[in-house]
């Protein structure tokens, strides 16, 4: 999959408003305002590129109102992770290294097998189901 590499007005031309402020300026959106995605099998792509970034079976209801998910869907999909200093805290911030979209973060407190917590805002993903 190509990178993509777009300024910031052609990425404003392409997502809404909340959309833009999340992947583009590490935004968060508000808790249970975007985790209605059905439960039937699919994949999670990234909202600004369609990479493939999360699978249904990997998601969990961590109660905090964002999708949550243990692992990226395959060892090689495109989910980077930086550190994060903002807010007066250090956490590990979550991106798609293929467009360089924020998607949100990762917590060592998850379920088993992982033990993590990829805490992910539901307006940066695109969910697509299996057919
Ligand atoms: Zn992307």
């Amino acid at each position: 999959m190509d990178k993509i590499d777009k300024t910031d007005d052609e990425w404003r031309e392409v997502l809404s408003p909340l959309a833009f402020e999340v992947t583009r300026r590490r935004g968060t959106e508000r808790p249970f305002s975007h985790d209605d995605f059905p439960a039937t099998p699919g994949r999670f792509h990234c909202l600004c590129c369609g990479a493939e970034l999360f699978d249904q079976s990997d998601k969990f209801d961590a109660g905090c109102g964002w999708p949550s998910f243990t692992r990226p869907a395959a060892s090689d999909a495109p989910v980077g992770e930086s550190t994060d200093l903002s807010h007066g805290m250090q956490r590990t911030e979550v991106h798609c290294t293929n467009c360089g979209a924020h998607l949100g973060h990762v917590f060592p407190d998850g379920p088993a097998p992982t033990g993590l917590r990829y805490c992910i805002n539901g307006v940066a993903l695109d969910f697509r189901e299996e057919s």
